[in-house]
């Protein structure tokens, strides 16, 4: 997986304000209060991050990330076009409206004007970000009208000789008509998904007619293609075909030559020659648009790691196209987690001792264990793809044969996973799932901490431990061998969760936060997690299989013992765990049959496994769940502002500091964006 967007399915977003849990002073750490919350609507929750330890930042890497995050911010034209060709006019026309309109703004029409203003702004678009479907303004054609004409005209996009009438009568149809532009992306089965998709990668073209462009261009025998059609958008007019390219003096040259602007200033402060090459040839990627010198720019990219600023910057996710080809453009500035990276280094370092330490039967033990440095990092801006709705990480580059050769960079977004987790624990979710005050009291107080070290474990230790026996064919395990790698994972992260060495270690104080941990864990797989699935429905997302399937092999050893027990009160079902000693040593025994089956490649028992703890669902409780979370009121989506970095200059103009303010106004910062980084029409 490319990305791991907060979606649906994974955002647990709430709408309470959370103001000082003893979690959030943790965090703080001088500051008393943070508000993470910086709207509601519909189905989406707009949240704030931090920019924890920005202050230590040197001068340098402040100033590089000042620039990186201007050029950030100045391709947001683009992707606003590239989701639909009518975007940037709807755009222009709302912000003039949202920030001029004279009427009544009190009025429940004006706030329903707003609200859909709100959505349009987050999706950058009239189509819902993930679902792609147009919005269905809760305003009439009639009101629209009626709030253009009391606006400030000389704000609206007209086109040369077009009245506000003009306007109003062009975009109607485009807003009102449920049948026009119905969808971003269509990729129904059997439909042109060219001609049915309102996405603005392709005009005047069948599908089939661009299937025969690029497969007349691509030599299947090249080991090193150049990701073909990625910055370009494809025309046909008096039947010949064109490919425009994005790019200066080209398709959003302005909106393109503002960001070669700010990327120019930061190659002057680059923090090391390896990254001021780099820039260099993304800046002649941008003037040329030549994906060969794209790829040249993303092998030396990929390769240089250990960076304690970084980026990404250009066209470069093609979920967009549903051909897959073309890419939007996005932008994220970042710096590495100073403590994380700390607490990653610690378990690396000693990874040999987890390993030769673990309850795994000895001959599947790795000899030599590496492990692996994943890295962690705070968001310094979004922008592009990546805003307001922010993926939780990040692993690029795409192109296969360049992860091959050059490899590719892989990062957990600290700041906004803590963001995301901070507001679901104020949420009235653990008020709804949790057994007691004491499991409450814990999640709050640990549940961060326990979240990354388990992250942590998981990504540095486990995936990196064991060995398969001699002559095990390693795809042994078929459509079972991703749960059971997670559980394999999961289980050694659990296992050392409640190791004394994490304390010996100073990875944590005491058991608390391991024991946080193991309720989270059970809970979620035991429950929580069902609240993703359709009623009727099997669990099949291998992340979600392993979950289930720990969490359920484990209440049945443990069944006599009574280790977990499910409880029922006011008609709801808890789980509450009574001995955190006895449920590791069941991690334990687990991990040693799941590297069993591994090592051995034991498919019937792996196969057995999933089957019977992975995969079924309990129906009474599956409703339950979905009932209990319908109740609390979950946004489903969630997505961030930006906070301001402002660069303090001395008499000569020079950058001596820069300042981080945090914006805690969604609609202020989409019409400031508006004013700001407008280049394109
Ligand atoms: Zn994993």
């Amino acid at each position: 997986m490319k990305k791991v967007l907060l979606t649906g399915t994974m955002a647990i977003m709430g709408i309470v304000l959370l103001t000082s849990c003893g979690e959030n002073e943790k965090k703080s750490a001088g500051v008393n209060e943070f508000n993470y919350i910086a709207d509601r609507f519909e189905d989406i929750s707009v949240l704030r991050y931090r920019l924890p330890g920005f202050e230590q930042l040197t001068l340098a890497e402040k100033e590089f990330i000042y620039y990186l995050s201007e050029a950030a911010l100045c391709g947001r034209d683009i992707f606003w076009d590239q989701n639909f060709r009518y975007n940037l006019v709807i755009r222009k026309t709302i912000e003039a409206v949202t920030g001029t309109y004279s009427g009544d703004r009190e009025s429940d029409e004006f706030k329903a004007f707003i609200t859909y203003a709100k959505r349009v702004f987050f999706a950058n678009g009239i189509h819902h970000h993930y679902s792609n479907d147009k919005f269905v303004p809760g305003f009439s054609p009639e009101y629209f009208a009626s709030i253009v004409q009391y606006s400030d005209h000389s704000l609206l996009p007209l086109k040369e000789g077009q009245t506000p009438d003009d306007l109003l009568a062009f975009l109607t149809p485009v807003l009102f008509d449920p049948d026009i532009f119905a969808k971003k992306v269509d990729q129904s089965d059997g439909v042109d998904m060219i001609a049915s998709s309102a996405n603005n990668f392709y005009e005047g073209v069948t599908q089939k007619e661009v299937e025969e462009y690029y497969a007349s261009l691509i030599d299947p025998a090249d080991t090193r293609p150049v990701s073909w059609g990625l910055n370009s958008k494809i025309v046909k007019s008096e039947g010949k075909i064109t490919e425009v390219l994005y790019r200066s003096g080209g398709l959003y040259g302005p909106a393109i030559d503002s960001i070669i602007y700010w990327l120019e200033k930061a190659k002057e402060v680059a923090l090391s020659d390896t990254q001021e090459r780099e820039l260099e040839l993304l800046i002649d990627y941008y003037r040329t648009g030549d994906l060969k010198t794209w790829d040249d720019y993303n092998v030396l990219w990929a390769g240089n790691t250990g960076l304690t600023v970084d980026y990404i910057n250009g066209f470069i996710e093609t979920y967009g196209d549903p051909l897959g080809m073309k890419a939007t453009w996005e932008s994220v500035v970042d710096y590495k987690d100073i403590e994380a990276s700390k607490r990653t280094a610690v378990i690396t370092a000693n990874a040999q001792w987890f390993e030769d330490n673990s309850p795994v039967n000895p001959a599947y033990r790795k000899d030599k264990v590496t492990g692996v440095a994943a890295s962690v990092i705070n968001v310094a801006m979004l922008g592009g793809d990546c805003y307001p709705a922010s993926p939780l990480g990040i692993n690029l580059p795409n192109s296969n044969w360049i992860r091959t050769e050059a490899g590719s960079k892989s990062v957990t977004l600290a700041n906004i996973t803590d963001a995301k987790d901070i507001v679901a624990r104020g949420s009235g979710f653990l008020q709804e799932f949790a057994w007691d005050e004491a499991e409450i009291e814990r999640a709050v107080r640990f549940g961060s901490l326990a979240d990354a070290l388990h992250t942590d474990m998981h990504e540095c230790i486990g995936h990196a431990s064991g060995k398969l026996a001699p002559g095990t064919d390693p795809n042994a395990l078929k459509n079972y061998a991703s749960p059971l790698e997670e559980m394999r994972a999961d289980l050694f992260a659990l296992y050392y969760m409640m190791d004394p060495k994490m304390r010996e270690l100073d990875l944590m104080e005491s058991d608390d936060a391991a024991k946080a941990e193991y309720d989270n864990y059970i809970r979620n797989g035991f429950m929580t997690q069902l609240a993703r699935i359709s009623p009727g429905k099997d669990i099949e997302q291998a992340h979600m299989r392993c979950r289930s399937a720990i969490a359920h092999w484990v209440y049945e050893r443990g069944l006599e013992e009574n280790v977990i027990e499910t409880i029922r009160r006011d008609e709801k079902t808890f789980v509450k765990i009574n001995n955190y000693d006895k449920l590791r040593s069941l991690f334990g025994e687990m991990l040693k049959e799941v590297q069993r089956i591994k090592s051995e490649g034991d498919f019937e028992a792996g196969r057995n496994m999933i089957e019977k703890y992975g995969v079924k669902i309990d129906q009474a409780l599956h409703n339950e769940i979905l009932e209990r979370y319908a109740r609390l009121d979950l946004a489903p989506y969630s997505g961030f502002v930006n906070p301001r970095l402002v660069p303090v200059s001395d008499a000569q103009g020079k950058i001596i500091d820069v300042m981080v303010e945090y914006c805690d106004d969604y609609l202020e910062q989409m019409m400031e964006y508006g004013k700001r980084y407008s280049f394109l029409n």
